[in-house]
């Protein structure tokens, strides 16, 4: 397209620079034949009458010469038509003859119309013919010329090299045109849909690679590219295998170390709380664990009670004042966790839709999530663990699972230290009794001995003995003795102080541990329990001596009597000797000497006597 436009344009050039010699030539020319008419003014006219008539000749003629001639005038000086070569114009007035006879000089114009060239008529030549001033002027010769041979013949070439040049473009365009669309419109459109296929992700379509045209090597050279991309995609689908492998693995991998961290949680819990049988050391541990090990800021654990409550044994942050509380069961989500034997979770406890929104908080806040966890152990409800964190929806599912393997261990390690201290109570008890027995006592005095020791306080030691209960058992029966020792224990045992212990030391015989108790203070406190077994109506018993169980009741004292433990013994047991001694029903402080004795000279026991024949003697209170 450029080119033929530059074609035209060239064209144009050509076209005005000819036209523009043309013109040049028609120029020349028309001065020439005017001179040329001129000229036949002069010539020698022998064979004629008038000079002039050669100029109407060849203004007449219709030579080749005068083809191009559309106008020939001569005009007299007053611009009428002398000569012409239309004979009908001549004698006329030319219509513009003002113009043409104004002019002197010769003058030549060219116009679209054609070239004029004015030339006036007359001079010296002239002078021969024609006299005076008229020879100077005798008219002018207008010759117009249209346009000329070569002009028009030239135009018909150019026009007919334009009208080539324009098939010429338009057959070049249409060749091109069917060129481009067989050999490069439908190869291009193969590939670009080639290409579209590639794109939408089919790797494994080929272009055309036939010949050795540029679409051809293009075609080449994608294939070659859609080879890389191919094996890159496969090597994509292997790493992406890979890479979806490796993080199975992983998962798997953090599954499993979350399994091992809760199962290892789990065993330090189970060690943990297995390794104390002390409910209450057993209780801080439980609390400790979940606050430390579980992150767990807020805690509490509760125990049924013996009214069947819930009662909060320990809690976390400690000293809030929750200790103690109680909950019934139904009340509040761990009264309803303790109803159903379920966990029950509030993700919110601060939606007050919930309806265990009223008093559901135990020791916490009243934000956040809670758990409640019942304790069960062989389908009996211990109590409930309330675990709370200040988030909403802060504890996991897993969490929630592993929360409840916790208090299923805590179920476990509270049976078993209930368990415990339920023997261990069961070997320190006497069963007829329900006093402490023997090895309790032992234990109590080892304590009590050392505690005075620490701090230089007395510590006084009473022993208690039924008088004459052989009767009684013989006269009435062992069922009716032990009910009768239950019943001397009833009376015993309001008589003494929290912090004194009653025992039983065995057969009919009981002992009390007075701490911080000085002689005089124990006989009194003999003499209260001698008067109140005495008084006690339930014990008016026909059997004994006297219709009344008596008993009689020896005291010593440490460190007045004794300094160590079976010194003591021996002192206390030698008093209550001496009051049997003594006559029985009797209060009596030991005293140096009384354990030697002339019917008791070895071991504590050795001299009392079970003359059960002998008179009984009269009631008192045998002083020291
Ligand atoms: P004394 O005034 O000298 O103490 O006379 P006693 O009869 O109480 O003394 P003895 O030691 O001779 O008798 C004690 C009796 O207590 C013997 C035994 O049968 C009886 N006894 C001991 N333990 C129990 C018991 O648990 N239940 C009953 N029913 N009797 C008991
Ligand atoms: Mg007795
Ligand atoms: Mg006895």
């Amino acid at each position: 397209m450029p080119g033929l436009v530059v074609a035209l344009l060239g064209a144009g050039y050509f076209w005005r620079e000819t036209r523009r010699a043309v013109q040049d030539a028609a120029h020349r020319e028309a001065l020439a034949l005017a001179e040329f008419i001129d000229s036949t003014f002069t010539l020698p006219q022998a064979d004629r009458t008038h000079p002039h008539s050669a100029v109407a000749e060849v203004i007449g003629s219709d030579t080749r010469l005068l083809r191009s001639v559309a106008e020939l005038h001569v005009l007299t000086p007053d611009g009428r038509i002398r000569w012409s070569r239309q004979r009908s114009e001549e004698g006329t007035l030319h219509p513009e003859a003002a113009r043409l006879t104004a002019l002197t000089p010769e003058t030549a114009r060219s116009a679209r119309e054609g070239t004029e060239v004015v030339r006036p008529l007359g001079g010296s030549d002239c002078v021969g013919c024609h006299t005076g001033d008229t020879a100077q002027r005798l008219g002018v010769l207008q010759v117009r010329l249209s346009e000329p041979l070569l002009s028009r013949q030239l135009s018909a070439v150019f026009q007919g090299a334009m009208g080539a040049t324009l098939v010429f473009g338009v057959v070049l365009a249409l060749a091109m045109g069917l060129a481009l669309h067989f050999f490069f419109g439908r190869p291009l459109r193969r590939l670009t849909a080639i290409m579209r296929r590639a794109e939408e992700g089919d790797f494994l379509v080929r272009a055309e690679t036939r010949g050795t045209d540029e679409i051809s090597r293009l075609g080449a050279a994608f294939n070659q590219m859609l080879a890389r991309l191919t094996s890159m995609k496969a090597e994509e689908i292997d790493t992406h295998r890979d890479l979806a492998l490796a993080n199975e693995k992983l998962a798997l991998k953090e599954k499993l170390e979350e399994r091992i961290t809760e199962l290892s949680l789990l065993f330090d819990v189970a060690h943990s709380l297995n390794s104390t049988l002390e409910l209450s050391e057993l209780l801080e541990r439980i609390t400790r664990l979940v606050v430390e090990r579980l992150k767990i800021p807020n805690f509490s654990i509760m125990l049924r009670n013996a009214d069947g409550l819930l009662e909060i044994r320990s809690a976390w942050p400690q000293h809030r004042g929750s200790e103690g509380l109680t909950f019934g069961i139904g009340e509040g989500a761990c009264g309803r966790a303790a109803e159903t034997l379920r966990a029950v979770y509030l993700p919110d406890v601060g939606d007050r839709s919930s309806i265990f929104a009223k008093r559901n908080l135990v020791g916490g806040t009243d934000h956040g999530s809670l758990l409640a966890v019942p304790m069960v152990h062989m389908d009996q409800l211990l109590g409930v663990m309330n675990f709370q964190r200040p988030e909403v929806a802060g504890f996991s599912p897993e969490e929630l699972e592993l929360l409840m393997a916790v208090a299923d261990q805590a179920a476990t390690a509270v049976k078993n230290a209930r368990l415990h201290s339920e023997a261990v109570l069961l070997t320190m008890t006497d069963p007829l009794t329900g006093l402490p027995n023997r090895r309790h006592l032992f234990g109590r005095l080892d304590a009590e001995l050392a505690r005075a020791e620490r701090y230089g306080t007395p510590l006084s030691v009473l022993m208690i003995d039924v008088d004459h209960f052989k009767w009684l058992n013989d006269a009435a029966g062992h069922r009716t003795g032990d009910e009768i020792l239950r019943k001397v224990c009833d009376v015993l045992r309001p008589c003494v102080r929290k912090v004194d212990t009653l025992a039983r030391y065995g057969g009919e015989e009981f002992m009390v541990l007075l701490p911080q108790t000085a002689k005089e203070g124990a006989v009194a406190v003999g003499e209260k329990l001698r008067r109140a077994v005495l008084d006690s109506a339930g014990l008016a018993v026909p059997t004994q001596p006297t219709g009344h169980v008596t008993i009689s009741i020896g005291v010593a004292s440490y460190p007045l009597d004794a300094s160590d433990q079976e010194t003591l013994v021996d002192c206390v047991d030698a008093a209550l000797y001496a009051s049997k001694r003594g006559g029985r029903n009797k209060v009596s402080a030991y005293e140096p000497g009384m354990e030697i004795h002339p019917g008791r000279e070895r071991g504590p026991h050795a001299g009392r006597s079970t003359d059960n024949s002998r008179p009984l003697p009269p009631a008192g209170v045998a002083k020291a």
